[in-house]
C-alpha cells in the first residue's frame, strides 16, 4: 500500500498540469494490452462463450471505419483510428466483413443487449440502402439488438439527411450523437474539417421535427478557444435548439495528431482550460441542464438519471459487458464472480482486419487479462464519472470496503478538497468533477506501477 504523503506528492506535482490523459473507461489503459497468443486467444474465446451469453447488461457497440477526407488526414485532434473513405463500394466490402465476423461469434445471437452504439469512424457515410443492410446485419448477427433500451447512430453533421434520419428513426433508432466539437466555423476549421454552423442547426431541427433524440459533443481547452466563444457555442445550442444531450468534454492532446504535433502555441493553459470547464458546467446547470457525469449534461425534467441517459449514471459496481463487433471495436467481459475478465481489441488496420476474418479467426489486435484487481479499478473508472459512489455497492460487488481498499487514496482526495465523504456515500465536488482523470489516476497509481515495473506496458 502507498503512504499518505507519496500520494500527496502524486496529487500535487500533477493537480495544475494541463490534463493529458482523457478518462477511460476501464483499466487499464491500451498501452497495457498486447497481441494475443495462440493460448490466449483460446481461452479468450472460452471465457466469452462461458460469460456472455447470459449477461444481462450488455453494451454491443458495432464500428465503422471510414471517415471523410480532411487537410491533414484526419481531424486535428483525433486518436481513434480511421481510415480515409474513397467510395461507396468500400462500404458494401466492410459489410460483407462485418456479416462475417458475426458468424465467427455465434454466441452473440443469443445476446440481449441493453444498449447499442453504431459509432466509428463515421457511420453516417453509409447511404440509406446501405444502413438498412447494416441494420439487416443485425438482425442476423444479433437478433435482439431492436429492443435493446438505448439505440444511438453516430455521425457528422454535414453528412446527415433528412432522407437518412427518417430511415434511422423506422429503424428504431432512438438517438443520433454528432460529433461537432465546436460551433464556430472558423475555430472548427482549424482540425481540418469542413463544418457550419447551419448544418448543425438543421440537423437538429430535422430530428426534432423526425423525434430523434440528439446528442452533440464538443470540446473545450481547443487551440484559440476563449471562454466567450465557448460560452457563444454553449448558448447557441442550449438557448436556440432543443438538444436533448450535451457531452462537453476536455480536448486530449497526444500522439501524432495535428494538434499535438503544430498548434500546441494556440492551446490555452492549464488554468484558462480548468476555468473554462468551470464556466461551462455552471453556464449548462443554469440552462437547467442536470449534469450526468464528469462530461455529460442532460436536458431533462428528471432530476436522476434514466438507462437512456448516460450509462455510468445507473450501474452501481453491477457486472456489465461491452461486446464489439468491427473495425477496431473493443470487447470487455468480466466473469460473474467479479474476480477475472478480458478486454480486448480488434484489428485496427483494415487490412489485418480483413485478413484475420477471411480465415475465419476472431479478428483479435490486442488482449489483457484482468485479475480482480484490475476489474476493482476498472468498474472503480466507470463509477468515478457519475461523480458519486457508494461503499455499499462497492462492497456488494467485491465483498470487501471501498474504504479498507483504497483507503489512503480517498483519505488524500478527500483532503485536497476533491471528494466529500459521507457515510456510506463518496461524492466528488465540482473540482473533482473537472479531475476525474486525475481522480483515476490517483486510485490506480500502486496498481499502474506494478504493471510497469513487471514490464507489461507495451510502450515502456
Ligand atoms: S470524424 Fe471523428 S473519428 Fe473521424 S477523423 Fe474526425 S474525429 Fe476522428
Amino acid at each position: 500500500m502507498q503512504s499518505q504523503d507519496v500520494i500527496r506528492a502524486v496529487l500535487a506535482e500533477r493537480r495544475n498540469r494541463r490534463q493529458v490523459n482523457k478518462i477511460l473507461h476501464g483499466f487499464p489503459s491500451p498501452r497495457f494490452w498486447k497481441p494475443p497468443s495462440p493460448q490466449q486467444r483460446d481461452a479468450y474465446v472460452s471465457f466469452i462463450k462461458e460469460w456472455s451469453s447470459d449477461a444481462e447488461e450488455v453494451d454491443f457497440y458495432v464500428g465503422v471505419p471510414y471517415c471523410p477526407k480532411t487537410n491533414p488526414r484526419k481531424c486535428g485532434y483525433c486518436l481513434f483510428p480511421v481510415e480515409v473513405f474513397n467510395g461507396s463500394n468500400q462500404l458494401d466490402a466492410y459489410l460483407d466483413l462485418l456479416f462475417a465476423e458475426g458468424q465467427l461469434q455465434p454466441e452473440l445471437k443469443l445476446m440481449r443487449p441493453t444498449s447499442v452504439f453504431i459509432g466509428g469512424g463515421t457511420p453516417n457515410l453509409l447511404k440509406v440502402g446501405q444502413m438498412n443492410r447494416l441494420f439487416s446485419i443485425l438482425d442476423s448477427v444479433c437478433p435482439a439488438w431492436r429492443k435493446a433500451q438505448l439505440l444511438t447512430f453516430e455521425g457528422l453533421p454535414a453528412l446527415f439527411t433528412r432522407e437518412k434520419l427518417a430511415c434511422l428513426a423506422d429503424n428504431g433508432i432512438h438517438r443520433i450523437s454528432m460529433g461537432v466539437q465546436q460551433l464556430d466555423d472558423e475555430l472548427c476549421a482549424l482540425s481540418g474539417r469542413r463544418q457550419r454552423v447551419s448544418e448543425v442547426l438543421q440537423v437538429l431541427q430535422w430530428c426534432e421535427e423526425i423525434g430523434l433524440n440528439c446528442n452533440v459533443d464538443l470540446i473545450f481547452g481547443w487551440p484559440r478557444q476563449t471562454i466567450p466563444s465557448m460560452i457563444s457555442g454553449l448558448r447557441r445550442l442550449a438557448d436556440e435548439t432543443s438538444v436533448d444531450h450535451i457531452t462537453h468534454y476536455e480536448l486530449n492532446v497526444g500522439g501524432s495528431s495535428e494538434f499535438a504535433l503544430n498548434l500546441r502555441h494556440d492551446l490555452p493553459d492549464a488554468k484558462l482550460t480548468r476555468d473554462m470547464y468551470l464556466e461551462g458546467r455552471r453556464f449548462l446547470l443554469s440552462r437547467g441542464f442536470r449534469q450526468d457525469t464528469s462530461y455529460d449534461f442532460a436536458r431533462s425534467d428528471q432530476s436522476n438519471p434514466t438507462p437512456h441517459d448516460y450509462r455510468e449514471c445507473w450501474s452501481k459496481f453491477e457486472r456489465r459487458l461491452i461486446r464489439g463487433l468491427g473495425f477496431a471495436a473493443i470487447s470487455d467481459i468480466t466473469s460473474n464472480s467479479m474476480n477475472s475478465g478480458w478486454t480486448v481489441r480488434n484489428q485496427s488496420i483494415l487490412g489485418d482486419y480483413e485478413s484475420s476474418v477471411v480465415a475465419s479467426e476472431v479478428p483479435l489486435e490486442l488482449v489483457y487479462f484482468r485479475k480482480k484487481v484490475d476489474v476493482q479499478l476498472s468498474f472503480l473508472f466507470r463509477e468515478v464519472q457519475s461523480l458519486r459512489l457508494s461503499d455499499a455497492d462497492f462492497r456488494k460487488a467485491f465483498g470487501e470496503s471501498i474504504h479498507r481498499r483504497f483507503g489512503v487514496e480517498l483519505k488524500v482526495l478527500a483532503e485536497a478538497e476533491m471528494i466529500k465523504l459521507s457515510g456510506d456515500q463518496i461524492e466528488l465536488t465540482e473540482s473533482g468533477s473537472y479531475h476525474v482523470p486525475l481522480i483515476q489516476e490517483i486510485l490506480a497509481y500502486e496498481r499502474q506501477n506494478e504493471l510497469v515495473a513487471n514490464r507489461i506496458c507495451r510502450m515502456k
